[in-house]
């Protein structure tokens, strides 16, 4: 199983073993491992592999119109494509 620390340990000896586990980041240990940690140290966390739901979060991206305004700096207008343009800078015809 997963599991991970947030006290930020970096590094910590199974109990019973004496084995150095790295808990910098998430790591992978069996069960009873894990429940030994849990039991020693305070901040470990089971990490459910299938929690993918933080991760998964659409990014909204930010378009600006861009068109170089009189003045010479970009047009910091929001639209809604990368190629549009605000309604101050629609491109005449
Ligand atoms: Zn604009």
């Amino acid at each position: 199983m997963k599991g991970k620390c947030t006290r930020g340990f970096g590094k910590v000896e199974d109990p019973q073993t004496g084995e150095t586990i790295n808990v910098e980041s998430e790591f992978e240990v069996s069960k009873a491992v894990f429940d030994r940690l849990q039991d020693a140290y305070p901040g470990f966390e089971a990490v459910s592999s299938d929690e993918t739901s933080d991760t998964n979060q659409t990014e909204t991206e930010t378009f600006r119109c861009g068109v170089e305004k009189s003045d010479g700096t970009p047009c910091s207008r929001e639209v809604e494509e990368p190629e549009e343009r605000c309604w101050q800078h629609q491109p005449k015809d």
